[in-house]
């Protein structure tokens, strides 16, 4: 692996501001002890606070910008008491999305010892998912409108579009993570007993796909019955793709089902590197929580440590890092210390100091 990465840093509003200084720390300890670069390009755009300042939430020429960076490390956008979502979120993170062709969304959800799990009767390794949602077609499309409009006879309708493109590239995807996992195993979600076109066409593309990859097993559920299963059987899954729309709501379900928002850590990869992919903690910037350093930095510095598996194209360094810096965390959070969103006092920089801490030990 080249293990020399620029990395733009990208803490944004609110609680992203707190987390992201932990995880450069967790980041700078296991390049040391891994052999990895890191370079660091600070950004203050693409934040609220420069919205109020320049009137945008980004330069003009933001992509120049980051036209050398190997990914984005990003901390949360949004201050809506300011700025409303729809200017904060389509100003910059969507735009990442869409501009550097971030297709797949990903969501690892785990249970952790330690971690108060709200569903009953479960402990840790039960739970152990990966979610691929597609993150640019499907559903969210603005392909549509309305007839008679204000009248009785009101019909809206929205398409959605799916490409053969699109919808291949997000399967293989997934069928190759499931192929570096132990338990080798895809779930489809799809709904191809309503949805009557696109979802039984969903259902032929898997099936083709999982041709190229005899050693991983799958099946498809219904994405009804599937919510229904990850609630009551979640140590049924391993890796799980969907559309846009089912991926949104299962990539919220998963990790909601392993306990605290913020230990959950996202990825929006472009997986060719044609452009820069974008690691996210899955919280948002909590305004509730913010400035009080008690934010609970698990989400921000797990995102990092997917950064490194990629970069790192899930070999050498880059994934014993990732798998180090894991340790590390569940460490941390079966033996303390624990911010408050896990029933403790410690704050924000003790977690970080810590989990770093522990990481070293394993030198
Ligand atoms: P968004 O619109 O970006 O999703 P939001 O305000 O809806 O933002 P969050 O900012 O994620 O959602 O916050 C939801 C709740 O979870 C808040 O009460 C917040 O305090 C809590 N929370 C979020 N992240 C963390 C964290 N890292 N540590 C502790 N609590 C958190
Ligand atoms: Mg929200």
């Amino acid at each position: 692996m080249d293990s020399s990465f620029k990395i733009a840093v990208i803490p944004g509003d609110g609680i992203g501001k707190e987390v992201i200084p932990e995880g450069l720390r967790v980041l700078d300890r296991a390049g040391e002890l891994f052999g990895i670069t890191l370079e660091y390009q600070h950004i203050e755009w693409a934040s609220c606070d420069y919205y109020l300042q320049t009137g945008k939430m980004m330069p003009d020429d933001w992509k120049a910008q980051l036209a050398d960076v190997d990914a984005i490390y990003f901390g949360a956008v949004g201050w809506p008491e300011t700025v409303p979502d729809h200017i904060s979120l389509w100003g910059s993170l969507l735009k990442f999305r869409r501009e550097f062709d971030q297709y797949i969304n990903l969501r690892p959800a785990r249970l952790f010892d330690g971690v108060p799990c709200p569903l009953a009767g479960r402990a840790a390794g039960d739970i152990d998912m990966l979610i691929v949602r597609e993150n640019t077609e499907g559903e969210y499309t603005a392909v549509g409108g309305t007839m008679f409009e204000g009248t009785e006879r009101e019909v809206v309708m929205q398409q959605s579009v799916f490409t053969r493109h699109g919808t291949d590239r997000v399967l293989r995807f997934a069928f190759e993570q499931a192929r570096q996992r132990a338990r080798k195993h895809v779930t489809v979600a799809t709904k191809s007993n309503g949805v009557a076109v696109s979802m039984p066409w969903w259902d032929g593309r898997a099936a083709e796909m999982a041709q190229q990859f005899p050693e991983v097993a799958w099946d498809k559920q219904h994405i009804d019955a599937l919510c229904a299963r990850f609630v009551l059987q979640p140590q049924r899954f391993d890796v799980v793709v969907a559309s846009n729309l089912f991926g949104d709501i299962i990539s919220d379900l998963g990790p909601a089902c392993t306990g605290t928002l913020g230990l959950a850590p996202s990825a929006n990869l472009n997986p060719e590197r044609r452009f820069p992919s974008l690691f996210e903690p899955v919280h948002g910037s909590a305004p509730d929580i913010y400035g009080k350093n008690i934010a609970n930095p698990i989400g921000a510095i797990w995102s990092g440590a997917l950064m490194l598996d990629f970069l790192g194209e899930g070999e050498g360094a880059g994934r014993r890092a990732h798998d180090a810096i894991l340790v590390a965390i569940q460490k941390v959070l079966k033996d303390g210390p624990r911010t408050g969103d896990l029933g403790g006092k410690a704050s924000t920089t003790e977690m970080g100091q810590a989990i770093a801490a522990a990481l070293e030990a394993q030198a």
